[in-house]
């Protein structure tokens, strides 16, 4: 579902990634861990077309992300081609950054009317499944601000969700929570695994909820995977000598 062939970031002379391979199977959940500056996050902005590649194609569903079949060239940012990409890929984030005029409701219906051009009728349905379906049906009416941290990032996951995305991407999406509630976005995340067949790709500091929700965990070292496996492989029988060091360093 999502594949990078050697693909280069670079800010100046930083590399950010080198010439990196990533392979996400579709309805697979991986989860990329690291050092600070190891160049997780990008991975994740460059799916979301935040970035531009220096190197390398990234296809998302068969089709490359930037680049035109059979054209060397990038298109352009505004392009049909673009769009249609981006359209597969839901993101959310650590600070769930919804929107704080909204109710929770209104949030999730937004992108559905506003760039898919759904009707109100059919938003509000879609929305309204999403937000039962991440136990916050109860719930809809409220403003995020009177939503305690967990509960706005479930919204976050339903409206992420709302836009219907064949890919989603977690940035840090239990770092800002408390201890008790990562478990119930955590079941969260499994059930849309489990109802929808997504492909999740994951960027976390907390090796907990690496291990708990991953198929497969890769660790990146200077902008490439030095070591990938299940989570009983990677956390239990590491290998490289740099993954050791890493583990041993956050437990
Ligand atoms: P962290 O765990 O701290 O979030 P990360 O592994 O996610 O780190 P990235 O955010 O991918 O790392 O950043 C990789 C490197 O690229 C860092 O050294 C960062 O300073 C650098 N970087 C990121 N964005 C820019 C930018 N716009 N201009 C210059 N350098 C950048």
């Amino acid at each position: 579902m999502v594949r990078f062939r050697k693909v280069s970031k670079r800010y100046g002379s930083l590399v950010v990634l080198d010439s990196l391979d990533l392979d996400v199977a579709e309805g697979e959940m991986v989860t990329i861990i690291g050092p600070s500056g190891s160049g997780k996050t990008t991975v994740l902005r460059m799916l979301m077309t935040l970035e531009t590649i220096n190197d390398g194609v990234i296809y998302v569903d068969g089709k490359p992300l930037t680049h035109m079949p059979g054209q060397g060239g990038l298109v352009p940012a505004n392009s049909r081609h673009l769009r249609q990409m981006r359209s597969k890929i839901g993101m959310c984030f650590q600070h769930f950054n919804l929107f704080p005029h909204m109710t929770a409701l209104e949030n999730c219906m937004e992108g559905p009317v506003h760039v898919l051009g759904l009707s109100r009728k059919e938003a509000r349905e879609r929305s309204e499944e999403l937000l039962e379906m991440v136990g916050m049906g109860d719930k809809r009416d409220q403003h995020p601000s009177r939503l305690s941290g967990g509960q706005q990032q479930r919204v976050a996951i339903a409206r992420a969700m709302a836009m219907r995305p064949k890919v989603m991407l977690f940035d840090e999406v239990t770092s800002a929570l408390d201890p008790e509630v990562i478990g119930e976005v955590t079941n969260v995340i499994r059930k849309l695994v489990a109802e929808h067949h997504l492909t999740m790709l994951m960027v976390t500091h907390q090796m907990g909820f690496a291990k708990d929700i991953s198929d497969r965990v890769c660790f990146f070292f200077g902008g490439r995977i030095e070591e990938q496996g299940t989570p009983e492989e990677l956390f239990g029988n590491p290998q490289r000598e740099r993954t050791q060091q890493f583990l041993s360093a956050v437990k």
